[in-house]
């Protein structure tokens, strides 16, 4: 059976001059990329077809424009990020500097002086050198091939190419007459690109990647990596660049599973990582609860008050507010006469007829000792006052723990325009002195 998924095409374009890695032969897809792909028709819900093209730079252009949708070998460079998604590194290979016999060896790009350079339009070697080395006299070629053969030619002192695809252009056409000028910068780590906005297509071909093993890779690479000396003169440099190539292609295989198995840790790492942040998290979220209850009544306390009139919505919501301060009164009197285990109880007592008489959206906190603050909002002084008579009416018909009742004071202040809430919290302080003053068990109220 056929999944819906199955009937997914994705054309593709590559560069139509570049074997081993890839090449157009007879309209046909041939290389390294080429097996790469086939693994992928089999090992992914997607169809991928070829689109023809006469050279990289256009292959470039088709994926700008949209007519395909996958660059399967390349380098990863800024420029290309802005339209391109990678895969991670599947194949990597040095670069070399290619001269005539007659230059000296080169140690670095630096070396390099009056000497003309060959390059590849579009290669991302060819980005890195106008980046790095303004200062080098480069010359654009169509393919590494025409690059090539303006050395062989003298047009130009240097080639700077690919090693795979140096040597496979140096064994087809005998250009012997050419050797290993140095070390041409940085290797290329060569990705899949995929056009930004297929990310289920990116991620698949990542996956059906990550799941290749090292005995996949290099049956694909031997199979383009036949170096057939004929002549072991003649042929010298092939012998070098097939050994040498053969050698960092393992050293790359090695890396290349070196950094799975550490990506595999590092994931397991990162998930354990993850849950102990949850955790830590959580027991934040649990240490702000109880940082901002009263260990005793297990009211807010006036950390959280604190907290709550600093808060921007808080300041932004208080239209109308009231704040009522109460005491209750001759309290040291229990403590004296029952101890203070007796006293604890009465206020955790207390504590419990004052969320009895309050309604959710009324902020309860204790203030410290035997002193509470309520704030109330929206609330206009007579609604403030209401809830104050409630109390003072449920204190008369409760006996606490030391078998008597209670009694307490308020001072009711409301929030004035421009006023703070902590210059109305002083007043309130101050009528609650007042009710105190003139005999307790009473109400202080001001606008
Ligand atoms: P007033 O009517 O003027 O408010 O008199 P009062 O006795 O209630 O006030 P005063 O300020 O003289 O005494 C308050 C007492 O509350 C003194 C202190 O020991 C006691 N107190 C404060 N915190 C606690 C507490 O957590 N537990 C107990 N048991 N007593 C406390
Ligand atoms: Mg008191
Ligand atoms: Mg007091």
């Amino acid at each position: 059976m056929t999944t819906a998924l199955a009937q997914i095409r994705v054309p593709y374009c590559i560069d139509p001059n570049w074997l081993p890695y890839e090449a157009i032969e007879d309209s046909q897809h041939i290389g390294l990329s080429a097996d790469y792909i086939s693994y992928l028709n089999e090992t992914t819900p997607y169809q991928f077809e070829l689109i023809e093209t006469k050279n990289w730079q256009q292959s470039v252009e088709y994926l700008k424009q949209g007519r395909c949708s996958l660059l399967p070998m390349l380098n990863q460079t800024n420029e290309r990020d802005a339209f391109l998604d990678f895969t991670q590194v599947y194949f990597s290979s040095p670069n070399f500097l290619v001269s005539d016999t007659e230059q000296p060896f080169m140690q670095s790009f630096e070396s390099i002086g009056e000497r003309t350079l060959g390059v590849t339009a579009g290669y991302r070697i060819t980005e890195y050198i106008a980046n790095n080395y303004p200062q080098i006299n480069t010359v654009a070629y169509e393919s590494e091939l025409d690059g090539l053969m303006a050395v062989e030619n003298g047009e130009v002192d240097l080639f700077v190419g690919s090693v795979h695809s140096v040597n496979n252009h140096i064994q087809t056409l005998g250009l012997t007459e050419l050797k290993i000028a140095g070390w041409g910068g940085p290797d290329d780590d060569l990705r899949m690109g995929v056009a930004i906005g297929n990310q289920a297509l990116l991620n698949s071909i990542d996956n059906a990647l990550a799941n290749m093993d090292r005995q996949q890779h290099f049956e694909i690479y031997n199979k383009w990596n036949n170096v057939k000396v004929i002549d072991s003169t003649n042929y010298k440099l092939m012998w070098q660049l097939g050994i040498g190539a053969l050698v960092l292609f393992l050293l790359v295989l090695v890396r290349y599973f070196s950094i799975k198995r550490y990506n595999t840790v590092l994931t397991t790492k990162n998930h354990q990582l993850s849950d102990l942040q949850k955790q830590l998290l959580k027991s934040n979220a649990n240490l702000q609860k109880i940082s901002q209850k009263d260990g005793l009544t297990q009211l807010y306390n006036r950390h959280y008050f604190n907290q709550l009139i600093s808060n921007d919505d808080f300041k932004d919501n208080n239209q109308s507010l009231c704040l009522i301060f109460l005491d209750l009164d001759w309290f040291k009197a229990i403590n004296d006469a029952h101890g203070h285990v007796v006293g604890d109880e009465v206020l955790r007592e207390f504590a419990q007829v004052l969320k009895l008489c309050c309604q959710n959206q009324e902020i309860v906190c204790r203030w410290g000792g035997e002193e509470f603050v309520i704030v109330k909002q929206p609330a206009k002084l007579k609604d403030a006052e209401k809830l104050c008579l409630r109390i003072q009416n449920h204190l008369k018909n409760h006996i606490f723990k030391h078998g008597k009742a209670l009694t307490c004071s308020f001072g009711v202040a409301q929030l004035r325009t421009e006023e703070t809430i902590l210059s109305c919290l002083d007043r309130a302080d101050q009528l609650l002195y007042q009710a105190k003053h003139e005999g307790r068990n009473r109400i202080a109220i001001s606008a």
